[in-house]
């Protein structure tokens, strides 16, 4: 069976590890972690990084520093993760969910600006399969309606926007607050980690405080202050020395990984493209505002039916494809809370969308040749 999802691991992973373990600092905010948040912003551009335990940490931490609280509106897609979501809920917000785009699973911009009120405080832009959103437009209603953008960049690490002056941006750099994931099926991995990634310099002081407990340990580390003890709320949103070797590890290898997960997207793309249209299926489409990370290969089906044929016939020969998100706005847990509107875009989505395999061993051609027997 081809796996849908196989860790890639470089070869240094453990040796690092074990030179955390030997020098004897194997708790948070050591050698390792230093190096993964300069290189994350040196080479994106962050005003400042903070590895944490997740991405949904990350978000949680988004949420306090947006001082997110009860009866607050929180604008986010209804086709995601379930973390873009309850980082928020947790804090009190209401969810005002956004459809997607009809081409492609983003939020659609065009009817953003029609879901915000006098309670709206934060847009959460999703970049679905590391494809970018419109961050132009996201950005300028922010700017227009005094509100915060908070990128779940889960997907999307070394992908950039290209905006309307040409100027080429690190997704996870242009909102106020981003987050990113490691989690073992994301392009660079840490087993379970996340990245904070922050833009507006208001809030690295209180955030470094947040990732520490609610203390300003780290102030006090760097000689600012004589001693510290509890500021504000917070939580250990730091990670281990041992989860910040492991993607030391990655990091090192992220062009050759990069590239390799990009040969393998445009194969499929090149060897699918008259098979689909034959189907009446469509191929994921990147925007052309954005780069694209080869994060995930998706294909549309024209009907559930056909998608439900489709995992059965990859299943039979031996390939594991899968279905992704069931609409939030529909959840057992949200469906109730939800205001009603009908979402058809994100229900197609939830419907037809089917994943193929994307990992760094992939054997693509085997896939293919299954598919166009379909
Ligand atoms: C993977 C993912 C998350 C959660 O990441 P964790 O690191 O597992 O917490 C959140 N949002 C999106 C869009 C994701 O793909």
């Amino acid at each position: 069976m081809i796996p849908f999802n196989k860790p890639y691991l470089t070869g240094k992973e453990t040796f690092y590890i074990e030179d955390a373990v030997k020098t004897g600092k194997i708790s948070g905010n050591g050698k390792y972690t230093q190096l993964c948040q300069d290189f994350f912003e040196k080479k994106y551009g962050f005003k400042k990084a903070l590895l944490t335990t997740s991405c949904t940490d990350a978000l949680e931490m988004c949420a306090i520093l947006a001082n997110i609280k009860e009866g607050d509106e929180v604008i986010i897609p209804s086709f995601t993760f379930v973390s873009t979501a309850i980082a928020f809920v947790r804090q009190g917000a209401k969810i005002v969910f956004a459809d997607s785009c009809e081409s492609n699973p983003n939020m659609d911009v065009a009817k953003l600006e029609a879901l915000i009120t006098s309670k709206t405080r934060a847009i959460v832009p999703v970049h679905y399969a590391g494809v970018a959103c419109d961050m132009d437009k996201i950005m300028a209603l922010a700017e227009k309606y005094n509100l915060l953008v908070i990128e779940d960049a889960a997907q999307a690490i070394d992908n950039y926007f290209i905006s309307k002056n040409g100027e080429k941006k690190a997704l996870g750099s242009i909102g106020h607050l981003a987050a990113f994931s490691f989690h073992e099926t994301k392009n660079i991995i840490a087993g379970e980690g996340g990245l904070l990634a922050i833009n507006d310099e208001r809030f690295i002081h209180r955030a470094e405080i947040i990732w520490e407990k609610g203390t300003n340990r780290a102030e006090f580390f760097r000689g600012e202050v004589n001693k510290y003890g509890w500021v504000d709320t917070g939580s250990s949103f730091l990670p281990s020395e041992i989860i910040a070797a492991f993607l030391w590890a990655q990091i090192e290898n992220l062009d050759a990984i990069q590239q390799k997960r990009l040969n393998l997207w445009n194969t499929y793309y090149d060897q699918l493209v008259n098979w689909s249209k034959s189907k009446n299926i469509k191929l994921i489409e990147v925007e052309p505002f954005s780069c694209n990370n080869a994060h995930m290969f998706y294909v549309v089906c024209e009907s559930l039916e056909q998608r439900t044929a489709l995992i059965k016939h990859l299943n039979q020969e031996g390939v594991h494809a899968v279905f992704h998100y069931i609409s939030l706005h529909s959840s057992p847990y949200y469906n109730e809370k939800h205001d009603g509107r009908e979402l058809v875009n994100s229900d197609a989505f939830t419907n037809r969308l089917l994943r193929l395999p994307l990992f760094y061993e992939l054997e693509v051609e085997k896939v293919i040749q299954e598919v166009l027997k379909f």
